[in-house]
């Protein structure tokens, strides 16, 4: 009998494969709408990253939740977003009716207001719709074991390591944290992203792909809120979670080697990721 690894490098032939053209005869609703929950107060700039990220990386149509106070910011900053106020004038307290979209990411810039962790837990015991889960969100859901159960089976995850650690515990070692890895998965029926130099897919089938593209540039704020722009739109274009992952991961990766070829690794910022993702995508 045939033993298979259950270990995969992405390189440049998977996500060729994966990505899907454009048909001549579409029109922005072929393409998705998502919704982004994300920002509190002086972190409204973590929103307007994602939303970018989302919005070039093939959304039909982009909604953003935020906080009252980031209408204005997002509303210039982000023009081909449609924007969406909570009550709340510095952090996120409610949810807007989801029934309309195909896809929903949170977390960037979220905050961990007592309101902003009901309305995760609400989220999370109202919707079996798969969400793409980040930074605070995940922070919220680590702290409190039934939210941990609640996540949306297909639910992708896309934790930082301190964040991973904040989720599962304490690794001993590298090859400790990815068994820790497949176990999250498993028992949850979701995907994570495991973010860093080589950041690495975990499934809920066992598997661990790690993606071969991105630099040390990127270690830098803001770089995570475009990746969950970026999966956040290839999920509304009806990737599946596991192509959604592996593109995501690839092109967030290249859009960063892209941009250290022109400037090197120093001054890269977030934003730069986002200025090249056309380019990752030719
Ligand atoms: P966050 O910590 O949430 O802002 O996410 C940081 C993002 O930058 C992740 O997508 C990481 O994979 C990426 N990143 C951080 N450090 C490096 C590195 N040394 N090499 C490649 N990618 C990195
Ligand atoms: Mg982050």
């Amino acid at each position: 009998s045939q033993i298979e690894s259950p270990y995969f490098f992405i390189s440049s032939d998977i996500p060729a494969t994966i990505l899907k053209p454009r048909p001549k005869y579409s029109h922005k609703g072929t393409f998705g709408h998502a919704l982004l929950i994300s920002g509190s107060y002086g972190k409204i700039g973590a929103t307007v990253l994602s939303a970018k990220a989302c919005l070039r990386s093939g959304v039909g149509l982009l909604t953003v939740h935020c906080p009252a106070a980031g209408y204005t910011i997002l509303q210039t900053a982000v023009p081909e977003a449609m924007t969406l106020t909570d009550k709340e004038a510095d952090f996120i307290s409610e949810l807007p009716d989801l029934s309309i979209y195909n896809a929903i990411g949170i977390g960037p810039g979220l905050g961990k207001h007592p309101a902003t962790r009901q309305m995760v837990k609400h989220l999370l015991n109202t919707t079996q719709v798969p969400l793409v889960i980040d930074a605070d969100a995940l922070n919220i859901i680590a702290e409190d074991e039934n939210l941990k159960n609640a996540l949306p089976p297909n639910s992708i995850l896309t934790p930082h390591p301190k964040e991973f650690e904040r989720l599962t515990g304490k690794a001993e070692n590298d090859y400790h944290r990815l068994d820790l890895l497949k176990e999250f998965c498993q028992k949850h029926s979701c995907y994570v992203v495991l973010k860093g130099a080589h950041s690495c897919i975990g499934t809920p089938a066992g598997a661990y792909y790690f993606n071969g593209t991105g630099n040390p540039g990127m270690a830098t704020g803001g770089t995570g809120d475009v990746l969950t722009g970026i999966i956040t739109a290839l999920i509304a274009q009806q990737y599946s979670a596991l192509d959604a992952c592996i593109l995501g991961v690839y092109l967030h990766g290249s859009a960063g080697d892209i941009a250290k070829m022109e400037m090197g690794e120093q001054a890269l910022l977030a934003s730069d990721l986002i200025q090249n993702l056309g380019k990752a995508f030719l």
